[in-house]
């Protein structure tokens, strides 16, 4: 995992540039695997370039890190919403495109046979069943974006875009 530090002061150049060690160092903690996926977590306590001090918990969901170091991370991070805010802010300063993980994951209704298939791996409840009609939804903010619902659904009403 790459995250990018400035100390207070210091130019924003290649020369100062670092990563916290809780960051880089030290074990996660694994806290869910599966044969497609495996789950990281670890609380950590950052202080970034303005002095704001974080109690962050994340969780790497998903990564994908191209060879030129481009790529995008799924994670979830839990904290006091003002460390939230003002850590987010800084990641943007930084560059970083951020954008709410339910803009990229899609059930495709009219698709959907509600045949249930999905239910069995669907770990979060995100895709639910109604019964005792059978009735298949979906509930955006509880998928994760693991896609283990992509390969059983037999009419690809589940697709998650990236
Ligand atoms: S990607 Fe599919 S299986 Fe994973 S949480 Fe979202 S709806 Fe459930
Ligand atoms: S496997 Fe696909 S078609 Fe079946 S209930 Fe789930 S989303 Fe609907």
């Amino acid at each position: 995992m790459v995250s990018i530090f400035f100390k207070k002061g210091d130019p924003f150049d290649l020369d100062h540039w670092f990563t916290p060690p809780p960051i880089n160092e030290g074990a996660y903690d694994v806290v869910g695997r599966d044969d497609r996926s495996i789950h990281f977590r670890k609380s950590m306590h950052l202080r970034n370039y303005s002095g704001t001090e974080f109690d962050l918990e994340v969780n790497i969901l998903r990564a994908h890190i191209t060879p030129n170091e481009r790529g995008r991370l799924v994670l979830e991070i839990t904290g006091k919403r003002q460390a939230l805010e003002s850590g987010l802010s800084t990641v943007r300063e930084m560059g970083v495109e951020i954008q709410p993980l339910a803009q990229d994951v899609r059930w495709h209704e009219e698709r959907c046979t509600h045949c249930t298939a999905c239910l069995s791996v669907c770990r979060t409840r995100a895709l639910d069943v109604k019964r005792p009609e059978m009735v298949v939804s979906f509930t955006r903010d509880r998928c994760i974006a693991c896609e283990l619902c992509i390969p059983v659904c037999p009419y690809q009403a589940m697709e998650v875009l990236f």
